[in-house]
């Protein structure tokens, strides 16, 4: 059994489809979404048909909240604010009611496995160090948590004496692989499909190898340029528009 796992999709269309080229070519069963459809980028209703088309397991981010309209976006910075009410507008009544019907996280996979947006038990919460991993990794049992947000590719471990360790999965490969130990407890960012910050414009993604305990990080180069164009057209934040050149 092979688990694709997205997250931070971001109204990006050539990022999430690159993606899912090249995880038809990698193989996987089902799609797993830790937030953030939409927000940010220019596509949201293709974004949100596309995630239903793949009958994606999604949880709802916090870009996804306040774009449905259940929340306000008073703890956005600026240009998160205006993306977020641009998204609101563009949605249309039915994608918007698929994003009130998403299901808050933590969202219990079975196999000691779970989706979370942000932090375990805040989808707002940022994990970003050891010192966050801890505070999350005390209030779950779970073996495995994926969890998005901050749009870095990594992986935090919790040895049986509560030893965190940070991983980043980085380099120039298309793919690079972390085997999972048993008695171990993990918390594994994917990536961001649709806004990359890790200083690699290349989108990312996941696939976790049930069988085989092993995640594998993959990276796809997109037209970025496409996507800006059309963020340009649709009067998005120049700023939003710049950092996908940066990967930042
Ligand atoms: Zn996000």
């Amino acid at each position: 059994m092979r688990q694709l796992i997205l997250s931070d999709i971001h109204s990006n269309m050539e990022a999430f489809n690159a993606c899912m080229l090249r995880a038809e070519g990698a193989g996987y069963d089902d799609v797993l979404c830790c937030g953030d459809i939409v927000g940010y980028g220019p596509n949201p209703n293709e974004a949100v048909d596309k995630v239903r088309e793949l009958k994606a397991i999604a949880i709802r981010g916090n870009h996804d909240r306040v774009a449905s309209g259940q929340d306000n976006a008073d703890d956005f910075n600026a240009h998160a604010k205006a993306a977020a009410y641009w998204t609101r507008d563009a949605l249309t009544e039915d994608r918007t009611q698929y994003l009130i019907d998403l299901p808050l996280g933590p969202y219990d996979l079975g196999g000691g496995a779970q989706l979370v947006h942000g932090a375990v038990t805040d989808e707002d919460d940022y994990i970003m160090s050891e010192v966050h991993a801890v505070e999350s990794f005390e209030l779950t049992d779970a073996h495995l948590t994926f969890f998005g947000h901050t749009h870095y590719p990594c992986v935090f471990s919790c040895d049986v004496d509560g030893n965190v360790i940070l991983e980043i999965p980085k380099g120039a490969d298309d793919l690079l692989a972390v085997d999972l130990k048993k008695n171990v407890q993990y918390m594994i960012n994917p990536g961001s499909v649709g806004q990359p910050r890790d200083n690699d414009t290349r989108s990312a993604f996941a696939i976790w190898d049930v069988d085989r305990s092993r995640v594998e990080f993959h990276r796809v180069a997109y037209p970025y340029e496409v996507t800006q164009e059309k963020m340009r057209a649709a009067g998005l934040p120049q700023y939003l528009i710049d950092r996908l050149r940066f990967g930042r």
